[in-house]
């Protein structure tokens, strides 16, 4: 890492998710975390410990708002291998919060973003940085996999 350590205490680093209780969009400085982000519509807790469930409705505005790595798993509920891989996001969502974003989109509620990404097996999960794809990986994988689309510490 080059970047001085003054330049990245101080940056602020905003994400836009939606309050999972309201579906209000918010603005969140991850490097204020510890302040316990509350809603602004609703004030209940903005939790970004754990994969953060995205629409057709919300996702382009999450995607594009996050100035860090973001993850999104593809699944549905019926299918097996995605649930075998949940416990694997969980634990990257909670090792890394504050330095990247973990989404889950289920892809028959949202069939439009599943599309538009090409997504034929599921789970398959991308990684986007800055705005844009940088890596997919399509089935069940594990943390290494997931490190390594969303690049390491
Ligand atoms: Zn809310």
């Amino acid at each position: 890492m080059s970047e001085t350590k003054s330049e990245t205490e101080a940056a602020a680093r905003p994400v836009v998710v939606s309050c999972v209780f309201c579906g209000k969009p918010n603005r969140v400085d991850l490097v204020r975390l510890s302040a316990g982000p509350k809603c602004r519509e609703c004030g209940r807790p903005i939790r970004l410990d754990r994969p953060l469930k995205v629409t057709d409705t919300d996702f382009d505005r999450t995607i594009q708002g996050a100035s860090v790595p973001v993850l999104v798993d593809f699944y549905a509920d019926w299918c097996g291998p995605c649930r075998i891989m949940a416990p694997t996001l969980d634990e990257l969502a909670q090792h890394r919060t504050g330095e990247l974003l973990v989404l889950k989109l289920d892809t028959d509620a949202s069939a439009a973003t599943a599309s538009r990404f090409g997504i034929r097996g599921i789970p398959t999960v991308i990684a986007f940085r800055n705005g844009k794809e940088s890596g997919r990986h399509v089935g069940v994988g594990d943390m290494k996999v997931l490190e390594g689309l969303v690049g390491g510490r």
